[in-house]
């Protein structure tokens, strides 16, 4: 349901771009379009200068500078989930893997779980090249029939998922950082019910490693291999110092790493609601060109009541206010979002978080400041900057609808802004 936003602000600039490369073309008689002067390497994807006509070059680059992982030759971001995976620490493959896991959340008993079942699987080597079968190879071979990697990915679907982030990325499928992505992407799509949610209630190595050989890597020959669970209680000892035992707390849910979210903090409350971000004042302020326009008491949302909270990709998302969650929506390369029943009764909505990045699921309870996600990339909102789209709806609703940009006016979204001011003044400085 309600995903697509067309935000005005980008199609403002494409048609500008447009409609200034029309006129110098009609107006010079050639096809090189010079009309707007802007520094040399600020153009948008038609090539064409993205200040508005008459901007200066330093307000231009003023305007342009500051994006996080923006690359302004190219006009593109980097993306975040690139730059983690080439960042894995550990002194061999196979604590690279347990730090990786840890570093997503979870605990020591689970991450040694999966070393378990990658030391199998990859016939004990953790080398992500490997080719079911002996032999190794750069890439994978989608055939639906032989095993690669460190999880021995064998069904085509699987295959495929996993040939297709490595081109996302711009790297070959047997890179450990992206299998371990892709790990994580499938534990938080397809594989959230049957695993994730099972491994995160676990509370010993014995359990999660059963879990996760029974539901994720689903070998071809059951029953429960026991060398499996041997190798994980050899790893858990060797890296988590034998952590994990029942009086150990367990994450309600992973939480996901980001990247290019500045450092902050939970804000205080306001009434019980406090700003949707984990967040500083400064780092709100400093977002330009598209700053949330925090001092404005009137909507200032392009279309219909509700807020685009520009920051940086990666940045934490919590719910401003406590209630249950009435609906989720994971879309692979586009968003995730969250609707939350408050237990005031309004609807609250959390859009354009990065797929995968989910921390609830349906029928949670949350209060004010527990993590929903990750702020998503460009491209997971649909060609407008990384921001955090925030709406609320009134009584009777119970739900939120699927409507999106102008389409949405006709519904009684309640006037986000007096409130969220008055959270984002009790953030950090
Ligand atoms: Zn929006």
């Amino acid at each position: 349901m309600q995903a697509l936003f067309i935000h005005t602000r980008r199609i403002t600039t494409i048609i500008i771009s447009l409609v200034v490369f029309a006129v110098s073309v009609l107006s010079s008689g050639v096809a090189q379009a010079q009309a707007v002067k802007c520094p040399a390497n600020i153009k948008d994807n038609l090539g064409q200068c993205s200040c508005p006509v008459g901007t200066s070059d330093m307000d231009c680059q003023a305007l342009m500078g500051p994006w996080p992982n923006w690359d302004p030759l190219s006009n593109n971001y980097a993306s975040c989930d690139a730059a983690a995976a080439t960042a894995l620490t550990g002194s061999d493959n196979a604590q690279k893997v347990y730090n990786f896991l840890i570093g997503k959340g979870l605990k020591p008993w689970m991450a040694a779980g999966f070393l378990g079942n990658i030391w199998e699987e990859s016939a004990h080597e953790f080398d992500p090249t490997i080719v079911q079968g002996g032999g190794h190879a750069d890439n994978i071979t989608v055939d639906g029939v032989t095993g690669y990697g460190i999880i021995q990915w064998t069904s085509k679907g699987r295959q495929q998922g996993l040939a297709d982030l490595a081109k996302e990325r711009g790297v070959k499928s047997g890179d450990l950082g992206v299998q371990l992505e892709y790990i994580w992407q499938e534990l938080n799509t397809g594989y959230t019910t049957s695993t994730l949610n099972p491994l995160l209630a676990s509370t010993n190595v014995t359990d999660a490693t059963h879990i996760i050989e029974l539901h994720y890597e689903i070998h071809a020959a059951p029953p429960i291999h026991p060398i499996r669970t041997e190798k994980a209680i050899g790893y858990l000892a060797l890296y988590g110092s034998g952590a994990g035992d029942a009086s150990a707390t367990v994450p309600a849910t992973a939480v996901a790493s980001g990247c290019g979210a500045a450092a902050g903090a939970l804000g205080g409350a306001v009434d019980g609601f406090i700003f949707p971000l984990v967040t500083t004042q400064g780092a709100i302020k400093g977002n330009k060109p598209y700053p949330w326009c925090s001092t404005a008491m009137a909507n200032c949302h392009h279309d219909y009541n509700a807020a685009d909270i520009m920051t940086a990709e990666g940045t934490q998302v919590v719910a401003a206010y406590p209630g249950t969650v009435v609906m989720t929506e994971n879309i692979a390369g586009k968003n995730a979002d969250v609707a939350i029943m408050g237990d005031d009764k309004n609807v609250y909505f959390y859009q354009h978080m990065a797929p995968g990045s989910l921390q609830v699921q349906k029928g949670a309870k949350v209060t004010a400041g527990t993590p929903l996600g990750k702020v998503g990339n460009r491209a997971a909102a649909f060609g407008t900057d990384p921001h955090l789209h925030f709406d609320m709806l009134p009584p009777p609703n119970t739900n939120r609808m699927g409507c999106a940009s102008a389409a949405c006016s006709k519904y009684p979204f309640i006037n986000v802004q007096p409130i969220l001011v008055k959270a984002f003044q009790a953030l950090p400085q």
